[in-house]
Formats: structure tokens, sequence, C-alpha cells
């Protein structure tokens, strides 16, 4: 298992939704996107109207879903949820909209991977809460147009830059969601932890929050595993030792690198004399698919400034050779 990864585990949703906040008061950091969604929502519960389209947009794990839930909660209305991979004909859309009930809120998860087809639908649904049904094939199909609830899309993406434009623009409020700050991620454990019944002090909480790479995913889970850790070798109460100790044990640093992204690092530095070095061949050296270490080690390394893409290869920075304890190859990197 990968501690780090922002993806959700195949079954870790059951204990990701026991800490969901419900209620957008109860929603931790990111206090330009709660202000404005605040007003959105505010605004339109005073004119018993429903709200406008809303795009959240950012990396896996800062509360996309999670909001979702808060927009329907906070409105009082129904949630319905779907996302673009499950939905690849235009009819599995229509079945779905002419579903919803007034006011709904549907929430379409990953909506930049849906097919054309839906995404056309989608517009005119969108826009005029209407959608055309063909019926028949060839020449002789005919669309019937069919009124549906009004409703307000919840689109999620991990960056609104893969969306087409007309798409994009039938948002009437986009959130950009950024990562979190340590503090934040303190407030998120402590309320976690009281959730579910650990107990946790300050320091504790402020060692797993600096090791979990500015997500609230990797917070929650980390908090279980030292959560474990303080249950069978110590007391249960999570201290900064305990804490520190555990997430040792797992592999993950100080800065929140775990196994897999100090050995592309140390690949580079040790192996490759600080780059650069192709994707491809870094891969293989530290013995995963590329696109594993594209995806989920570079991204993280990048945003610390160890690692530099470069059009030649990958860089290790004098900060990513120091980080490892080693002394910068003398005109190597940045
Ligand atoms: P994905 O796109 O991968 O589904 P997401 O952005 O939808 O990720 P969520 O599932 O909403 O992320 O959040 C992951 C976990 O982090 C949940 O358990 C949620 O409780 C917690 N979380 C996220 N944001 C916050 C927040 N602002 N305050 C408190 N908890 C949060």
């Amino acid at each position: 298992i990968d501690l780090v990864d922002p993806e959700a585990e195949p079954g870790e949703s059951a204990a990701e939704s026991a800490l969901r906040p419900t209620r957008l008061a109860d929603f931790e950091g990111q206090p330009r996107v709660r202000d404005q969604l605040g007003l959105v929502l505010e605004a339109a519960t005073a004119r018993g109207a429903v709200p406008d389209h809303v795009l959240l947009s950012g990396p896996p794990g800062l509360g996309k879903t999670t909001l979702a839930g808060i927009i329907a909660a906070e409105l009082g209305a129904p949630l319905r949820i779907s996302s673009g991979p499950a939905i690849q004909h235009a009819g599995d859309l229509a079945a779905i909209l002419s579903g919803l009930t007034e006011g709904e809120v549907f929430f379409l998860d990953e909506i930049h991977r849906m097919s054309r087809p839906a995404e056309e639908m989608l517009y005119l649904a969108m826009e005029d809460f209407r959608v055309d049904v063909v019926v028949g094939k060839g020449p002789g199909a005919t669309a019937i147009p069919l009124d549906i609830p009004r409703f307000t899309l919840v689109g999620a993406t991990t960056r609104s830059g893969l969306l087409p434009g007309p798409l994009r623009d039938r948002f009437g409020f986009t959130a950009q969601l950024d990562f979190y700050d340590p503090s934040d991620l303190e407030h998120i454990v402590n309320r976690s932890a009281q959730l579910i019944g650990a107990e946790l002090e300050p320091a504790g909480a402020s060692e797993i929050a600096g090791r979990s790479r500015g997500t609230p995913r990797i917070a929650n889970r980390l908090l279980r595993r030292v959560r474990d850790y303080a249950q069978v070798r110590a007391d249960g109460r999570i201290t900064a030792d305990i804490a520190r100790a555990a997430l040792d044990l797992y592999e993950v640093d100080a800065l929140g690198l775990d196994r897999l992204d100090r050995s592309v690092l140390e690949s580079i530095c040790t192996r490759f004399g600080g780059g650069p070095v192709g994707l491809g061949t870094l891969a293989i050296s530290v013995g995963e698919e590329a696109e594993t270490v594209e995806e989920v080690a570079e991204p993280f390394l990048v945003r610390l400034g160890f690692l530099m893409r470069t059009p030649r290869g990958r860089v290790a920075t004098d900060a990513g050779w120091r980080h490892l304890g080693l002394t910068p190859r003398p005109g190597s990197a940045a």
C-alpha cells in the first residue's frame, strides 16, 4: 500500500465517509472557496432559486466530494453521484437527468472523462434544463425534447484546463482547491481524532500534518496508521514521538516523502550523477512503472523543488541532494 498516494485506496471509502464534514462551517481551510461558495448558496436559498452550476477543480484528496455533499446539505437537497467514466453513452446521462428531483444536486466526478455525445447533452441540460432524446436510427431518427427538473450540477475535475471551453463556460462558479497549510491539516486531524476516538496530542497532530503533503485524505490515512501503532506499541496516546516513530516505520519521512519518492530522487543523484535522465530509464532503475513515477512521485518532488523536468530528462536540484543528506555535485543542478 502507498500511504501517500492522494487517490483513495480501494475499500477506503467507508473510513473516509465517517470523517467527512457535512456543513460548510466544519470544512477546514480553503477560506476563499468557503466564503465564495457560502455566498452563492445563501443567495440562492434566499431567492428560493436553484443555484448556478459549480465546478470544483484541484488535485485528488482535497475535498471535492466532501464539498458536493456539503452543497446538498446546505441547500437541504438530495445528492445524486456519478462520474464521467461511468457515463459513456448519452442515454446513460439522459436516464440520470430525467430521474432527478426538482432542486437536486448532481455530483459528476471526473467530468472531463465523459464521452463527447454525453458532453453535448449536458450543455443543453445545464442551460435549458432539457435533453433531446433521439428515437430511432439513421435517416428516420428524431430528437424528442424532454424537460428535466431544475438541478445544480457540481462537476469535479483535477484540472479545469482539461474541460472544453463551452462546458467550462456553463458553470456559474468555479472553485479552485489548493493544497492545505499545515495548520489547516492539524485542525483536520484533530477533528478526525475526536471522531474516531483517538487521543491525539497537539505535537502529534503537527507531526502528522507536516507529513501529509498538503492533502486531507493523506492526513486522515496517516492518522489511522499512527493510531494503530499507538495502540499496539504504546498506551494509545499519540504523542510527537509516537507519531514520528510510527511514520518512520511506515517510511514516510519528515517532509512526507515515501520510499518511492526517495528512491526516485536517490537514483537520479547516485546512479545518474544528478541527471538529466529519461523517465523510462529512471522508472526501470527504481523498478516501477513509468506512469507511477510520473504521476505519483514526480509531482510532489517538483512541488518541493527537489526535481526538475527538463526537455533532456529529470534533474535533481541542490535542495533534492541535500534532503538526502548528500552534497550536490558541483555544477550539476539548479
Ligand atoms: P477525489 O477527487 O480523489 O475523490 P476529493 O477531492 O473528492 O478526492 P474527498 O473524498 O472529498 O476528496 O476528501 C478526502 C478525505 O479528506 C475525506 O475523508 C474528507 O473527510 C477529508 N477532507 C477533505 N477536505 C476536508 C476539509 N476541508 N476539512 C475536513 N476534512 C476534509
